[in-house]
């Protein structure tokens, strides 16, 4: 008999775990089960619309999905529409791959005003998750501040300063291309709390900004240090000082009549949203770093600004049923395991940091606790896919196949005309829609 295993999420680190399991060599049974009609988590929903050949990992993880030993319930939600306690009677082994979806909270004054927006919900916004669809964020403003110098901030920032032409290349959904295209912006101020060279945004990201057709980024000379100090690994220190020399070259660049700009602005600290029920600006305190540590000056400074989106990280929650860490806003594990037949991968394993292939790592750990404690599939006693299957029906759950996504991928495909590489379908009707027509 196969180890039945129940996957929960279909990211990177679930289809990372499933093709892990199979290379295991033992006999497996996978089932990935995931909230939404669409698979791939964040390459989907987080990777940006204007990074179309980063999502093209998707071919290779589709490659895992139609192994023989796989199969998908798209359209159940763990939580929602099966609990975890009736997963783990039902399989011998549930791994937890369900990410950090919430924004890390900016606190303090003023953050609860209509016009501050987390990075977690703008972004699910711009890439069409049918939760966010209705966000209608007001981009009828002059000027944006995007907290955090990360790679998030970057996408952020670089997406709101696109051109006609250079949407028209992505998938962004039809409600933000509008929204973003007629909006009037024109300053974008990304905001980090220590220097150029603790920035977290790697060069590649840094690089673009260089290229865009109606941006130009800024940054002030006199931030930038002559060289990267500080007693840094190799690999890293020369990461740093790429950074350092194309934010020098940003710094040197003349204002070639690009009507855009993204600025790129450090050592300042958020202290209070400004205005009444709506944002209308950001006050800044001066820092100075000491130690590797922002150390504030009581110099301040106000961006006037009618959206911030604070983009400082994501956070995990709680699912019912697993032990959760709440300092760390990660289900407690130790390397993947959380109890004898429970495990985790992924972000809500480690917290939210990382490139896709980071969790790579996560699968291989967990296949390794699974052949162990299943002593190579001797020990496997649940059935798994029947009674989820039978579960679904007795409940009048409508679950989705990958064959079934097949076609709603197709139809996303077929509907995008021009340079898009798709359409996408923003609500779960639409989704469902195009399997009752098929
Ligand atoms: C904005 C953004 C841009 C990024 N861009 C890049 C990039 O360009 N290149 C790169 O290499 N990395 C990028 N990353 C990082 C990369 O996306 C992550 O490392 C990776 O997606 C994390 O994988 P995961 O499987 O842990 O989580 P996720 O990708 O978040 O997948 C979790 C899945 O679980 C599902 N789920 C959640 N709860 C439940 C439930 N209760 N029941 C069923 N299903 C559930 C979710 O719907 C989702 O599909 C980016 C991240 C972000 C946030």
């Amino acid at each position: 008999m196969p180890v039945s295993v129940a996957i929960v999420g279909s990211g990177p680190a679930a289809f990372y775990t499933a093709a892990a399991l199979m290379d295991s060599g033992d006999d497996v049974c996978i089932d990935i089960i995931e909230r939404l009609p669409t698979p791939y988590g964040l390459i989907r929903d987080g990777v940006a619309p204007d990074h179309q050949t980063t999502k093209n990992i998707a071919n290779k993880f589709e490659k895992t999905a139609m192994r023989e030993q796989v199969c998908y319930f798209g359209n159940v939600g763990v939580g929602r529409d099966v609990q975890l306690i009736e997963l783990r009677e039902i399989y011998d082994a549930v791994v937890l791959a369900i990410g950090s979806p919430e924004d890390r909270v900016l606190d303090i004054p003023g953050a609860d005003k209509t016009g501050v927006i987390g990075a977690a919900t703008f972004v699910r916004w711009y890439n069409g998750h049918p939760d966010f669809r209705d966000l209608a964020p007001d981009l009828n403003i002059s000027t944006a501040v995007v907290v955090g110098v990360g790679n998030v901030a970057m996408d952020v920032s670089r997406l709101l300063c696109l051109s006609a032409e250079e949407l028209a290349a992505t998938d962004l959904p039809d409600f933000a291309e509008k929204a973003i295209l007629q909006s009037p912006i024109h300053d974008v101020y990304m905001i980090g709390r220590r220097g150029p060279t603790d920035a977290k945004f790697t060069n590649v990201e840094l690089r673009e900004l260089g290229d865009m057709a109606e941006c130009v980024p800024q940054v002030r000379p006199e931030q930038l240090p002559g060289s990267v100090e500080g007693d840094y690994p190799d690999r890293d220190k020369r990461l740093r000082e790429r950074n350092l020399e194309t934010l020098l070259q940003y710094s040197q660049a003349a204002i070639e009549g690009k009507p855009k700009r993204i600025h790129i602005e450090f050592l300042a600290a958020p202290v209070e949203i400004l205005g009444g029920d709506r944002v209308e600006g950001i006050r800044m305190e001066r820092t100075r770093v000491e130690a590797g540590r922002a150390i504030t000056t009581g110099d301040f400074f106000d961006i006037p600004c009618g959206l911030v989106i604070p983009a400082i990280g994501y956070r995990g929650t709680p699912i019912a049923g697993a032990p959760f860490d709440d300092d760390r806003n990660i289900i407690s594990n130790e390397d993947g395991r959380v109890e004898d037949g429970l495990y985790v991968a992924g972000w809500i394993k480690r917290g939210p940091f990382g490139v896709i292939s980071s969790n790579r790592p996560d699968g291989v750990a967990v296949a390794g606790h699974i052949h162990d404690d299943f002593e190579g599939g001797h020990k496997a006693r649940n059935p798994g896919r029947e009674a989820l299957r039978e579960m679904l029906k007795e409940r009048n759950i409508r679950s989705v196949s990958f064959d079934d996504w097949k076609k709603i991928d197709a139809a996303e495909i077929a509907n995008a005309g021009g340079t898009r590489p798709r359409k996408k379908f923003v609500t779960i009707e639409a989704m469902l829609g195009v399997l009752d027509n098929s």
